[in-house]
């Protein structure tokens, strides 16, 4: 078994852990392989053991990748900054983006998204955290972009993003990354409750996935556990 297999394996046992510890099916969580940085092989070998979702976080890297792996029939999510001249190339070519903070962002996807593929399936980054610097509407502002986004054409809203601050394994732990967890639980509660029918949240990732399988994740996004440290350019 090569080193990405075995992380793999790692992972999925991580996961099927924490869904037992809280009564969940381990199969209403999905696996996603975040693979910035990562050269084509290495997402082979993870495709070669099984995983077919993977996240990419900047369209130049991404585009190449889904290029030289179309024979391999890949899910691509994307989950980085979306600037406008880029959402094109990600209304064209992924499945899935995490990251929509805006409605601009939200009505260039739906104008892009080509006629002959199914919606573009859509979350709102919620930046439950609070930090002035990061990324995601506030928690107040997201009902209001949510139910513009769901009224978009060829978009099909999902769920609820977030990336809690700060991401260190010790910090991970503390009851304060749970908590933000259980907010963004929380409002997709009251979305759901307000009429909306958002069956996703995205959350967690390497060092912080069980809070957030605890805290009703569908989705986690681990890259490091699967691939390894990451080399900061
Ligand atoms: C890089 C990244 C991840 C994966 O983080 P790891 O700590 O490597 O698991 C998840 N989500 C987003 C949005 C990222 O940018």
């Amino acid at each position: 078994m090569t080193s990405i297999a075995a992380n793999m394996q790692a992972v999925i046992g991580r996961i099927s852990r924490a869904c037992t510890a809280v009564g969940r099916d381990p199969r209403a969580v999905a696996l996603l392989a975040v693979a910035k940085t990562w050269p084509v092989a290495a997402l082979r070998e993870a495709a070669a053991a099984g995983q077919r979702a993977f996240g990419e976080n900047y369209v130049q890297e991404a585009l190449a990748k889904v290029d030289a792996l179309r024979s391999l029939d890949l899910e691509w999510h994307f989950i980085g900054p979306l600037q406008s001249n880029k959402t094109r190339a990600v209304a064209e070519h992924f499945a899935w983006v995490h990251s929509v903070d805006r409605l601009k962002i939200a009505e260039r996807l739906a104008a892009q998204r080509p006629a002959g593929m199914l919606p573009l399936n859509v979350c709102i980054e919620v930046n439950v955290s609070g930090e002035a610097s990061k990324s995601g509407v506030a928690p107040g502002e997201a009902p209001a972009l949510c139910r513009a986004v769901a009224a978009l054409p060829q978009l099909r809203l999902r769920g609820l993003m977030t990336i809690p601050e700060p991401a260190t394994a010790a910090d991970a732990k503390s009851a304060a990354v749970r908590r933000r967890f259980a907010q963004l639980r929380e409002l997709r509660d009251e979305l759901n409750a307000g009429g909306l029918n958002l069956d996703t949240l995205s959350m967690g990732m390497s060092h912080d996935l069980e809070e957030a399988i605890m805290e009703g994740a569908t989705i986690v996004r681990v890259g490091t556990a699967i691939f390894g440290e990451r080399v900061k350019s």
